[in-house]
């Protein structure tokens, strides 16, 4: 019986060097053994990881978060949805209207800025309020998406950064009352396989903010999040026809597309490139 193991040190190294395998369960029979194994694994990741960052820095390869979100534009671009750009900065109202008063958790993960203003945690308030003006203005179907970032206070790990980014379609005064669910599903499902994602399966849930929602779900992760209306929260925004509605989390799909196992690797970050460690 071995019981010498990789130190916490060793463990922690090879971890930031993106390491998937686990060491032998006997452990190793002296530290020497151990150690020598330890400095074989880490020169073969670090010389790995000096190809990834060469790779981005070279030789033009686009980040899984670049491509991920490339293939989705694409696809969304054929399905006819246009892309709007709303402000980060929203208003406390903002936050009310969407139902998140100060009883709401997702209040306490909300980052304030000066003048009751804050970053803004989702893309719906800006989304219903286009949907709806876009709708007058033309009184025709409202297709639109946007991609970008989200703030939110997390504590958590692997699957929660404190600013992520987003893609929020929504279909507005598009389908017929009735068929919301169908479509909502159709369009998850189109959306990972555009993504390159396999493997997902789609489960009704019921949430704080928009009652009962349809997430897409991976290995136990939550990729999206789809709600449909008319809604509890819609008339607040003056919107009153029917609506599809998908929010994905591009740095979770990527961590899907890439086999990473947490975001925090892909996310906005100075220690890593598309992945690979910097230093
Ligand atoms: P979770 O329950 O996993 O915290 P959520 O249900 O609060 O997520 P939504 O509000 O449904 O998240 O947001 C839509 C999508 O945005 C999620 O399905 C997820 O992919 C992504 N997302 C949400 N919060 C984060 C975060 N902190 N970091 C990275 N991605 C996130
Ligand atoms: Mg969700």
């Amino acid at each position: 019986m071995h019981s010498v193991y990789f130190t916490s040190a060793q463990k922690q190294r090879l971890v930031e060097l993106n390491y998937a395998g686990t060491e032998p369960e006997s452990g190793f029979e002296t530290p020497e053994a151990r150690d020598a194994a330890y400095r074989r694994l880490s020169a073969e990741l670090v010389k790995k990881n000096r190809e990834l960052l060469a790779k981005a820095l070279y030789h033009g390869e686009k980040s899984t978060v670049a491509l991920v979100a490339e293939r989705l534009e694409s696809w969304l671009g054929e399905m006819g949805f246009a892309e709007v750009s709303t402000p980060h900065i929203i208003t406390a109202q903002c936050l009310d209207k969407m139902s998140i008063t100060e009883s709401h958790p997702l209040r306490k993960q909300v980052f304030w800025l000066d003048g009751g203003r804050c970053l803004r945690p989702m893309l719906a308030p800006g989304l219903y309020t286009l949907m709806r003006d876009l709708h007058k203005a033309l009184n025709k179907p409202v297709r639109i998406y946007e991609i970008g970032t989200c703030f939110r206070k997390e504590q958590r790990g692997a699957g929660h950064l404190n600013e992520f980014i987003m893609l929020n379609l929504v279909e507005y005064a598009s389908v017929k009352q009735g068929e919301q669910q169908n479509r909502l599903r159709e369009l998850a499902s189109l959306a990972m396989s555009a993504a390159g994602v396999e493997g997902t399966e789609i489960i009704a849930e019921t949430s704080d903010v928009y009652g009962e929602t349809l997430d897409i779900i991976r290995q136990g992760t939550e990729l999206a999040s789809g709600a449909t209306g008319p809604h509890a929260l819609d008339a607040a925004w003056g919107v009153f026809e029917t609506w599809v509605g998908l929010g994905i989390g591009i740095e979770r799909v990527a961590m899907a597309v890439s086999g990473h196992s947490g975001v925090g690797r892909l996310g906005r970050s100075t220690a890593y490139l598309n992945g690979a460690r910097i230093n």
